[in-house]
């Protein structure tokens, strides 16, 4: 990959000085750049739709810490909520107002929601709500898709998308094989196969848990009838389905895929949005479910720093401006998405580059394909033919211009309330000078 080194010299710098102290530089393998070649850029702060890097450059940010960040970096009502708070203690390990606070919220807005507890990431939503549908159910089969990315806990890291997916590991050592040979795959978007692997071993499975957009192998939309198809079936068979909206809870719409598609999951798994920008999970759902979860119930799950006031009220304040008046700041971000993509697919097309745009709510996404005419709607397609070589060029010659994207064409993008149409205009003029040297 040829990158201009001097300006990127000090994130250089920084990434050698990492890797002597931090397994291969970074506390999150995506960032390490593998799917993009180059050493990762450095950020030094970020305001609104903008990040700075440690040499200065400054970049319009599509990445938003991977999507929590829907007001943009360092929204002032957010900065003061969490100064305030931090003032008056970050965290007691005992109950707030605030968590009731935004437990209402969250109740309020996503509509299959009754009850909900909050954690710390993603990665404990999902692990807790696979528990709690192995208690309910008293079975212990889990069935994933390909590809689909719901943290890294032992039994989801099988066929996992994200950083799995951009290194290419097959499925991580240290998983023991028992506890993989309790998750069963299946490919996205294949009712068929979910009806067939029911009708076998339905009576084993606990829970059929998925991402409403498999967004973490790039961005694929489920088909019609795919989701409500395995929700239905799973139903049938008195197995748990699990919707994990830890990324598009509240950037598809403020209810979710699930409020978008009229779908009524008995679990709901949340992140990223949820904490604005701090570290918090959450697993919700219905009451009669939830009422096990101790010390309502005997399965137990439990958390230092869970609920702690500096995430609720970064989580509060994020939500409440989001949709406020009528949520028109989230309309905006709506907007200026599909003005992204629709302005991203034109150029492409003008330059005779096939690639593979979509995108809902504030989130997109673009492969570039080898093969024009084959559509990716699961994971063996978007590896066959996603072109990886081609992204990076994009990336880095993005990258030149301002335009920071996601270092993985494997990964979604994201819109903030803090972008504007001059940023859309921008990132599409920064395209277009792109495309014209792919
Ligand atoms: C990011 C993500 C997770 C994991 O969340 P962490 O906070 O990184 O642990 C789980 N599921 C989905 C769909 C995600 O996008």
């Amino acid at each position: 990959m040829s990158v201009a080194t001097e300006r990127y010299a000090r994130s250089q710098a920084n990434f050698a000085a990492a890797q002597q102290v931090i397994p291969g530089g970074v506390n999150s393998p995506v960032r390490a750049f593998r799917g993009v070649g180059g050493t990762p850029i450095f950020f030094d702060h970020g305001h609104g739709a903008y990040i700075w890097d440690v040499d200065g450059n400054r970049y319009i940010d599509y990445v938003l810490s991977w999507g929590p960040l829907l007001l943009g970096h360092a929204h002032p009502a957010v900065v003061s909520a969490i100064a305030e708070q931090a003032q008056r203690g970050t965290s007691f390990g005992a109950p707030t107002e605030l968590e009731t606070e935004l437990a209402r919220l969250v109740i309020e807005l996503v509509p299959s929601i009754e009850q909900i507890r909050f954690v710390n990431s993603g990665t404990e939503a999902t692990m807790s709500a696979l528990r709690l549908a192995r208690a309910a159910t008293g079975r212990r089969l889990i069935v994933k898709f390909n590809g689909c990315y719901h943290g890294h806990a032992d039994m989801l890291l099988v066929q996992a998308g994200s950083g799995v997916a951009t290194l290419g590991l097959p499925d991580s050592p240290g998983v023991p094989p028992g506890v993989a040979a309790e998750t069963i795959t299946v490919e996205y978007n294949d009712l068929d196969a979910i009806a067939a692997l029911f009708a076998a071993r339905g009576s084993e499975i606990a829970a059929v848990i998925v991402e409403p957009i498999a967004a973490n192998m790039g961005f694929v939309l489920p088909k019609p009838g795919f989701l409500s198809g395995a929700r239905e079936i799973a139903q049938q068979h008195g197995a748990i389905f699990i919707l994990d909206e830890v990324m598009t809870g509240f950037r598809v719409a403020p209810g979710g895929a699930q409020a978008l598609w009229g779908l009524d999951p008995d679990l709901t798994c949340l992140g990223k949005v949820i904490g604005g920008g701090l570290p918090v999970g959450a697993y919700a759902g219905k009451r009669s479910l939830m009422q096990l979860v101790a010390p309502a119930g005997p399965m137990y799950q439990a958390g230092t720093l869970s609920g702690n006031p500096l995430a609720m009220t970064a989580g509060l304040t994020t939500l409440r401006a989001a949709f406020a008046a009528d949520g028109a700041a989230f309309a905006q971000a709506v907007n200026l998405t599909s003005r992204l993509a629709e302005g991203l697919g034109d150029l492409a097309a003008r330059y005779r580059i096939p690639v593979q745009i979509g995108h809902v709510g504030t989130m997109f996404g673009c492969y570039f394909l080898r093969q024009p005419d084959a559509p990716i709607t699961n994971y063996a397609e978007a590896k066959a033919n996603a072109d990886p070589q081609r992204y990076a060029r994009f990336f880095w010659a993005m990258a030149e211009r301002g335009v920071y994207l996601a270092p993985s064409q494997f990964e979604a993008g994201f819109v903030s309330t803090a972008h504007t149409a001059s940023d859309i205009d921008e990132t599409l003029a920064a395209a277009e000078a792109a495309f014209a040297q792919l």
